[in-house]
This record gives structure tokens, sequence and C-alpha cells, in this order.
């Protein structure tokens, strides 16, 4: 018995019900198999240094970096503004907290580069980007 034959004779004793679920379940595993090629797919490009061919999915990286990195900065600088011993609220640009004296740890200004693929600014001494996994001194 052929392949297509093995499943005309095993639909044939499926109702419409489970015949829907059957190719809704077929449809799942298509979208997951295509994700998967896509993936390794977009990354042989990205590895290649073809960024003009992947650049509608590094504009979404680019769009799912920045709003994670400006959650993690908002908690820094909520962080930031209470003094760590005494708690109270330092005001902007502190050097050392008005109340107890404790030094407040400034922000280091670290060189930042652009990512050749997603253009995002990344600290210079890094190999890879943060945002999309691109080498950093790499193909362009
Ligand atoms: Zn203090
Ligand atoms: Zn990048």
């Amino acid at each position: 018995m052929t392949e297509w034959e093995t499943i005309q004779s095993r639909f044939l004793a499926m109702n419409p019900k489970e015949l829907n679920e059957q190719a809704e379940q077929a449809r799942r595993e298509k979208g997951k198999l295509l994700y998967e090629i896509g993936e390794r797919h977009y990354t042989r490009l990205r590895t290649e240094g073809k960024h003009e061919e992947i650049r509608a999915i590094l504009e979404q990286e680019v769009l799912i970096y920045g709003a994670l990195l400006r959650i993690e900065e908002m908690e820094r600088e909520a962080a930031r503004r209470a003094c760590k011993t005494c708690k109270a609220t330092l005001e902007p640009g502190a050097k050392f907290c008005g109340t107890c004296g404790t030094p407040v740890p400034q922000e280091a200004g670290a060189k930042k580069t652009p990512c050749r693929a997603c253009r995002t600014l990344q600290p210079a001494d890094q190999p890879y980007c943060t945002c999309c996994g691109s080498e950093m001194s790499g193909l362009s």
C-alpha cells in the first residue's frame, strides 16, 4: 500500500470532526516546520552577511531588542534613584546621597559601535551582536 492509500484508508473511518482535527494538527505541524526552515535559512543568510535579504526580520529583532532594553533601563533607573545605604530618593545626576553621603555609582560610558546587520549600537569589544547574533567583526 502506498502512503497515500494508507492515509485514505485511515481517513475512511473518521468523522468530519476528527478529520478537521487531523487537518488542524497537520497545519500546526506544517507551521512549526516552516518556522524551523525559516530560522535555519535566516541564520545562514545572517552568517553570510546577506543583510538586505533578511532586513524585514532584522527590523523585528531590533523592535524586540529595543523594547526589552528599554524595560531593563527603566528598572536600572528606578534602582539608581534610591540610595543603596539609606534608601533616600537621589537627586537627578547626584554623585553622592544628600541624606547619608554614600557615593552614587555612575554609568560607565563604554565605547559603542553599530552592528553591521541590525545597526543597533553594541559595546565595541563584544564579539557578537546581542540583538541579532551577528558577528561584530565579520562580513559586512
Ligand atoms: Zn543615603
Ligand atoms: Zn545586530
